[in-house]
């Protein structure tokens, strides 16, 4: 069953303070956002930073992030296995 839904960690930018969460459907997903955020600690409006809770949906979230900058190493290896598995098949 596929995951629809998202849990997103809002921190301030300066000092990674969590300052709440919020659950969003995954096609409405933004993590790279400019929005000012108010946190406690800093006393100061800071920028929000956004991550995905849980691990998998981390992996996800790195790429969503930098689209014209996929993680170069992941991508080999995942086209590494599926030639070796081609070779083999053909
Ligand atoms: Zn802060």
């Amino acid at each position: 069953m596929p995951i629809t839904e998202v849990t997103i960690l809002r921190r301030c930018g300066h000092c990674r303070q969590e300052l709440g969460e919020m659950t969003v459907k995954k096609d409405n997903m933004r993590l790279m956002v400019s929005d000012l955020v108010w946190c406690d600690p800093c006393g100061a409006e800071t920028p929000e930073v956004r991550e995905i809770a849980g691990r998998q949906s981390a992996v996800a979230a790195e790429q969503a992030s930098y689209p014209g900058n996929p993680p170069v190493l992941d991508v080999s290896a995942a086209e590494y296995r599926r030639r070796k598995g081609r070779a083999f098949g053909a």
